[in-house]
């Protein structure tokens, strides 16, 4: 097989970022107002305190504009504003101001200390509220009754909320590729969409998957990702398919490639399969067209001969990138599986499930790719100061007091 370097030192000093952890914490709701109303000739004015503001939330939002997560790793510790505390004459304090942290399309979020899954964001402007602001605590106004005429108390903002996360981008693309280094991969890209990615005739020369629109007739396109050779073993973190593979998740359909040349394709296809479907079992449910690349390199006859020895269940092509062979009947064969009903992707509801990672696999995966180092900012832990046990229940108040 080949000699798969162990190092990953190119990904690394890639501009492609698709891993990044960063710090994010809310704003503090501001506190009420114990305010007494003052006038003259009114010694006894009564409760005029307002409530506290609102901590500012943070926000993700999904940005076309943006192709990585490499910006994030210039601005590691996202906090929001906190909320300004209630004055007198029932004046509100200002709200604390949200943090919007841009992402390109296909960002999926992790708690950093659980492993959890935390939520994603797959359109261009949709926004997702990460962390809440803390409410604004109440002023005493609203504690006011018949027998406490002047409440000389008011309610604290609510905490702020604080999360180490770890943002991982898996790329949205209607086509995933799937094949060892070698089966043609970039150079179909390369001859079908505008996508101009590396070619050589070594392994792992792609280094970071490449996406290219592929246009169809009537000026209808799709989205072509090539990723990096997935190998035998990829799914248990050997060479560098693991890495990508998260990238062809989301990919609503797999196009398999085995050059022409393989001594058995349909075992080669096999050992692809086994892999992608041991990394995310869900997987297996995803539409596959296998295309038979370098035909080039056959003829008519050899063709024949092959065919009876291909796989059954999924539709086949033999192609060439070089000659143009077979590449339109790919196109259609493509275009109609991406729009038959079954293998809509968003449209159906049925888009791959985000799960939870273990901790102990989180915090190797953390380490392999260089983002492990402790990034808490300088004033951390604040989250619960000046609450501990101060803080009122909101929702509690609210039943007694309406
Ligand atoms: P990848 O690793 O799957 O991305 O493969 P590449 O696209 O980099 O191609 C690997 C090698 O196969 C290169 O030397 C290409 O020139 C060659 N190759 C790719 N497509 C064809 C084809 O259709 N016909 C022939 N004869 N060679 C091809
Ligand atoms: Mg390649």
């Amino acid at each position: 097989m080949f000699n798969v370097p162990k190092s990953k030192a190119n990904v690394a000093e890639s501009n492609f970022v698709d891993y990044v952890k960063i710090y994010c914490r809310s704003g503090k709701g501001g506190k009420g107002s114990t305010h007494m109303h003052r006038a003259k000739y009114m010694p006894k004015g009564g409760p005029d305190g307002g409530d506290g503001g609102r901590g500012g939330h943070v926000i993700l939002r999904g940005n076309r504009n943006y192709w990585t997560l490499l910006h994030l790793k210039f601005n590691r510790h996202v906090m929001a504003g906190n909320g300004e505390n209630g004055s007198q004459n029932k004046s509100t304090g200002k709200k604390g101001k949200d943090q919007i942290i841009d992402v390109p399309c296909g960002t999926v979020v992790y708690n950093a200390e659980t492993g959890e899954y935390v939520c994603d964001v797959t359109e261009d402007g949709q926004k997702v509220i990460l962390l809440r602001g803390g409410k604004g605590g109440w002023g005493n106004v609203h504690f006011a009754t018949a027998t406490r005429q002047a409440p000389d108390f008011a309610q604290p903002g609510e905490p702020m909320q604080e999360m180490m996360v770890i943002l991982e981008l898996k790329l949205l693309a209607d086509v995933g590729l799937v094949g060892f280094p070698n089966a043609g991969k970039s150079t179909l890209l390369a001859s079908i969409t505008a996508a101009k990615p590396k070619i050589a005739n070594y392994p792992f020369t792609t280094m970071e998957p490449n996406l290219g629109i592929v246009n169809y007739r009537d000026g209808k396109s799709f989205v072509m990702a090539d990723i990096p050779g997935i190998i035998e073993g990829a799914a248990e973190g050997r060479g560098l398919g693991l890495r990508f593979l998260r990238h062809i998740e989301r990919n609503s359909l797999l196009l398999f490639m085995v050059p022409a040349d393989a001594d058995d394709i349909a075992k080669e296809y096999d050992i692809l399969l086994n892999e992608v479907v041991k990394f995310n079992p869900d997987m297996a449910d995803k539409t596959r067209v296998l295309a038979i690349t370098k035909c080039d390199m056959l003829d008519q006859e050899l063709m024949d001969e092959i065919e009876p020895t291909l796989p059954e269940g999924i539709p086949h092509v033999f192609i060439s990138a070089v000659t143009g062979l077979g590449i339109e009947v790919l196109k259609d064969i493509l275009w109609e599986e991406l729009n038959s009903e079954k293998n809509r992707l968003l449209d159906n509801g049925e888009e791959l499930a985000h799960r939870s990672k273990e901790i102990s696999y989180m915090r190797q995966e953390m380490e392999d790719e260089g983002e492990a180092e402790d990034i808490l900012p300088p004033d951390a832990p604040l989250a619960y100061e000046d609450y501990s046990d101060e803080f009122w229940d909101i929702e509690e108040d609210l039943k007694d007091f309406k």
